[in-house]
């Protein structure tokens, strides 16, 4: 495609010292390419060193830090309030003993918002007790590939597995049944897919999106069962468990995290996927258009 030359530009450049900003991108399709665009990147990125899954590399040009997952494809940006967490996924080993992982199994996952080219990553919500003595009721296992930086993991609070001594089920978690409906919840109007529970005494709510956990009053999770309303939304009220109550255990990827998956069945990857970012209200899907993304929301809300 041609391009206007932009003569103020610097003549190689990453998305950063370009002025452009993006926080990743499709490295594949700058790796081999011809054009301008591509030689540039190719000749500012350079790799600084391999991690325990993928490599770190550097810009030429502005020193800034790139991770590029070990599939060769997603490069993204290490925001400076992001490199500690780097360090410490790449320093540690986070695998859980087989007793946490069987109570894991036995609660499961549903489809995440992070997925380029199948299912590289799954959270499992539990009650979490850490080595330290501490107990959080609504918290996850989160069993990524990649280094917790991406923009989709904005705002959340990171731990890491190491510090996890035992899970069980939580009474906040919604039932398997629940969660997949709410995983699976179809958009009727601009960022709203609801799903309709019903709690014993009869109280209706409805929750937005993918939702794992529930907490309202004296309403638990464990406590809601789905129903039908008919299309008449508005008898049951809205309500959801804000983010800062929710920690994330992060612990290494696994070969066999698909037996997580409280669905075994593939294929419904793209519709759960968008639902799971209209949750976290980014755009930032690590989708395999390969598009470029706008760099915003990288402050580190911690
Ligand atoms: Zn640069």
């Amino acid at each position: 495609m041609p391009r206007l030359s932009r003569k103020s530009s610097p003549p190689a450049a990453c998305p950063q010292c370009s002025g452009k900003k993006y926080i990743s991108f499709n490295w594949a399709r700058f790796q081999h390419g011809h054009d301008a665009e591509s030689k540039q990147v190719q000749r500012a990125l350079k790799i600084e060193r391999q991690l325990k899954h993928g490599w770190e590399y550097a810009c030429e040009n502005c020193g800034s830090r790139w991770y590029l997952g070990r599939d060769g494809i997603m490069m993204s940006y290490i925001h400076p309030s992001k490199a500690g967490l780097v360090e410490h996924w790449n320093a540690g080993t986070y695998e859980v003993s087989d007793e946490i992982w069987d109570e894991l199994g036995k609660i499961g996952a549903t489809a995440q918002g992070s997925i380029a080219g199948g299912r590289t990553s799954a959270e499992v919500p539990c009650r979490v007790t850490t080595v330290r003595g501490e107990t959080f009721d609504m918290a996850y296992v989160s069993f990524q590939s990649r280094p917790p930086i991406d923009l989709w993991q904005d705002g959340r609070r990171i731990r890491f597995c190491d510090e996890v001594a035992s899970v069980e089920p939580s009474p906040y978690t919604l039932s398997a049944d629940v969660r997949l409906a709410t995983s699976r919840a179809q958009e009727i109007r601009m960022g709203y897919a609801p799903t309709a529970v019903q709690a014993p005494d009869g109280h209706l709510f409805q929750l937005n999106w993918a939702n794992d956990f529930f907490a309202s009053g004296p309403y638990k999770g464990e406590d809601l069962r789905l129903t039908d309303l008919a299309g008449d939304w508005d008898q049951a009220d809205m309500a959801g468990v804000p983010s800062e109550y929710i920690l994330y255990f992060v612990a290494d990827w696994r070969a066999d995290l698909d037996s997580l998956y409280l669905d075994a069945a593939v294929g419904r990857a793209s519709e759960q996927i968008s639902a799971a970012l209209e949750e976290d209200g980014d755009t930032s899907a690590e989708d395999e258009s390969g598009e470029l993304e706008q760099a915003g929301g990288t402050e580190n809300r911690e």
